[in-house]
């Protein structure tokens, strides 16, 4: 078992047990952290739903003083429960709750209701132990979250912790996914959901209740052994952009060298001219456009790969390789790091003309001009492709931006499977022929010049082309008749040997089982 934490009690007695159970009243208090209020006191006072309980409203306990319990009293206020807050120290908190909450010493709030939230850390429960005969037959919610050195010493979850220091009471773990922010600012789409885990189908029941009629979407998920899973969950941080992010910042230390090498070390050593000034700015905005790019055609070649896999494999019914199911996984993830660095492209190149070394570089063109004579500078293929580079580029971050929103889940949930399949497929590859189509432009004529290839190196334009091209065409060759009929026909359960195949794990040997359906 992970060892004991500095003044954490052994829940194998128990509270009651406790050979230094302390009188929670007495215990010292920690000056300084609780004198700011999360919710100020002038919000309070002006709001009046704040004001008074209903008369007869059911009342809700809560232990602690924190940010936490300010918060959750003002919602169960607001949502029509009586609310009677337990602290070592009434006197001091009462000013930063409602009126209409009640601020009590522990012992009193735990003998006015029936349900009560434990909102206090970890470290701290065993400070309640010398409630427990007050709390025995009682609903307590565990709402805290570990930190993660804590999830990792502990084996047990708070929940369970807390469930083995007071036996004679029910432990439902709940609310610890919600933050003090949210409670305060009332739930919102994206985080109504209140993962409830307990014992108890019944103190679930009424724990679910009062989530559901303080507006939460509650979801049971079983029983107090899931308190661990649910406590690991604000400890991930974004985890399916894990993989996505490393790439695009693979990608833009590779493109950022390479453009470095081009665009500023080849100058320096070849022609000892210092274009060092060009890192913050020009060199990452060259880079930016590569990254966008090649990640947009990276999120259309998993699809290809899985129909080729489909049309070789001659069946759908057969598992993809698992980093193949995971790159389809993290399309979404890619597609919008690509909007990112494409929109960063589009905001940093705005930002170009107001360099001083562009301005610098203007006059020094036009005195070239003044002493060379001419009057007039007009390249009318320069102005053409400039114009319809320009255009290209404006579009094609217009119908990335598009495929962007919809991946929002407010607006892909308000459109139906095949409008959504028509804006994240029909129209992303609009956009990856409409950032070819650019790339292309600005490379012009610029591929086949000699001078272009510094230090051998092709230009940057050249090498973003290859995958975006290979995606192009192979999603072109998968549009023939030939092609697209089979795969279609496939996707609808037609197999090429007429069976489905299994194979049995670790079962090799036997190769594959046919069964035929
Ligand atoms: P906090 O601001 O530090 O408040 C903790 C409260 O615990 C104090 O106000 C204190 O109230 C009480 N307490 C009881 N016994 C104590 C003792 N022996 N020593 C020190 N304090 C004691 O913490 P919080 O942010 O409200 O978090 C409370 C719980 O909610 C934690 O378990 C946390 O993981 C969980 N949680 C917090 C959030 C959030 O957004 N803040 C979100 C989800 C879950 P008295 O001094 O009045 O007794």
């Amino acid at each position: 078992m992970a060892a004991e934490a500095p003044g954490e009690q052994d829940p194998a007695l128990g509270c009651g047990e406790s050979p230094n159970t302390k009188d929670p009243q007495s215990a010292t208090n920690t000056p300084g952290e609780m004198d700011k209020p999360l919710i100020s006191r002038r919000l309070v006072d002006s709001d009046a739903s704040l004001a008074e309980a209903a008369s007869g409203a059911p009342k809700v306990g809560i232990l602690g003083t924190g940010d936490f319990a300010r918060s959750l009293a003002a919602r169960l206020v607001r949502s029509g429960f009586g609310v009677v807050v337990g602290s070592r120290n009434p006197k001091r908190t009462a000013g930063l709750f409602p009126a209409a909450a009640q601020v009590v010493f522990q012992v009193e709030a735990v003998d006015s209701s029936e349900v009560i939230f434990v909102a206090v850390f970890r470290e701290h429960y065993s400070s309640l132990c010398g409630l427990s005969s007050q709390l025995a037959g009682k609903i307590l919610v565990d709402v805290s979250n570990p930190t993660e050195q804590e999830h990792l010493q502990h084996r047990e979850s708070n929940a369970e912790y807390l469930a083995a220091l007071f036996p004679t009471c029910t432990v439902v773990k709940a609310f610890n996914v919600i933050s003090a922010w949210t409670l305060q600012a009332g739930p919102r789409d994206g985080n109504r959901q209140v993962p409830i885990c307990g014992d108890q189908p019944e103190a679930k029941r009424v724990v679910s209740e009062l989530a559901h009629a303080m507006g939460f979407m509650p979801v049971d998920m079983g029983s107090l052994a899931a308190a661990r899973e649910l406590e690991a969950r604000p400890l991930h941080l974004l985890p399916s952009w894990k993989v996505p992010a490393i790439l695009a910042l693979g990608l833009f230390i590779f493109f950022y060298a390479y453009n470095f090498i081009r665009d500023v070390l080849q100058p320096y050593v070849q022609e000892g001219k210092s274009k060092f000034y060009k890192l913050p700015l020009s060199v990452v905005n060259t880079s930016l456009p590569c990254v966008a790019y090649v990640l947009l055609s990276l999120v259309y070649l998993p699809g290809i790969l899985a129909a080729a896999l489909q049309l070789w494999r001659g069946t759908k019914y057969r598992r993809f390789p698992d980093w193949l199911d995971h790159w389809l996984q993290h399309r979404k993830q890619i597609g919008l790091l690509s909007f990112f660095c494409a929109a960063l492209h589009a905001l940093y190149s705005v930002c170009l003309p107001v360099r001083i070394s562009y301005r610098y570089d203007l006059v020094n063109l036009a005195i070239k001009q003044v002493l060379t004579n001419k009057s007039h500078l007009w390249v009318e293929e320069n102005v053409w492709r400039m114009e319809i580079y320009l255009s290209l580029g404006v579009l094609a971050l217009g119908t990335l931006s598009l495929l962007a929103v919809t991946s929002l889940p407010s607006i892909a949930n308000s459109l139906n499977w095949r409008e959504f399949s028509f804006v994240q497929s029909t129209l992303g590859f609009v956009a990856l022929v409409l950032s070819t189509l650019h790339t292309l432009t600005y490379g012009w004529t610029r591929a086949f010049e000699e001078s272009r290839y510094k230090f051998y190196l092709p230009p940057t334009f050249t090498l973003t082309l290859l995958v975006p091209c290979v995606v192009i065409l192979a999603k072109a060759l998968l549009l023939l008749p030939c092609l697209s009929r089979r795969l279609s026909r496939i996707r609808r359960g037609w197999e090429k040997d007429s069976a489905v195949k299994f194979t049995l794990p670790g079962d090799h040997a036997l190769g594959q089982k046919t069964s035929h359906l």
